[in-house]
């Protein structure tokens, strides 16, 4: 059984973008997000980015086009020394544009199915990994999850809550430190 930490894409790994896809070139990781993933693995940990990507219900990208963006960027990361071992996405949003994509999922962070699902593939343990995002959808995420959670300033942390039926949780962060560079530190610090 193996230790994770879960990471939001834009906004913790990437940096945050206008809304709507611009092509694989607006994929641009976060100053100190490849040693973070570099760092943290070498301590054990695997790498699972957790992300909604509802750019597919809205029709703008194709799952495959999003499942080529993402090797690239793993592929990157890698070049760069870093790791990344799983990619979830959810590709849903409850006002989809596309009537396939129109449901109310349990993979669409606040609800923890991304990270139940990689758990299960992967045998993590949840209770002793970590969920490190910008919104609150990821902590609450996380917290759903059973995972310590971090928040990072480096996203939309003020942003409204997205559109969701899940019930809101207003617990607060395990932590809430600067960037991904900060939040592996934290992790790596943590007995
Ligand atoms: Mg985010
Ligand atoms: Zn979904």
């Amino acid at each position: 059984v193996r230790r994770a930490v879960f990471l939001d894409r834009d906004g913790v790994l990437v940096a945050e973008g206008p809304l709507g896809w611009h092509g694989p070139s607006a994929l641009q990781l976060l100053p100190g997000a490849v040693a973070a993933t570099a760092r943290l693995h070498a301590a054990g940990f695997l790498l699972v980015v957790v992300t909604n990507q509802p750019v597919v219900a809205r029709g703008q990208m194709t799952e495959e086009e999003l499942s080529e963006a993402h090797r690239r960027l793993c592929d990157q990361i890698r070049a760069g020394g870093g790791a990344i071992d799983a990619v979830e996405t959810c590709p849903h949003h409850p006002d989809a544009d596309l009537e396939g994509y129109r449901v109310d999922c349990q993979c669409r962070k606040p609800r923890p199915g991304l990270l139940l699902t990689a758990a299960a593939r992967l045998g993590i343990d949840l209770q002793r990994s970590y969920m490190v995002g910008d919104r609150r959808t990821d902590i609450e995420a996380g917290r759903k999850a059973g995972c310590r959670t971090i928040q990072v300033m480096t996203g939309l942390p003020d942003a409204p809550r997205i559109r969701t039926t899940e019930p809101p949780d207003p617990a607060p962060p395990d932590a809430v430190v600067a960037d991904i560079a900060a939040a592996a530190e934290h992790i790596l610090a943590a007995p």
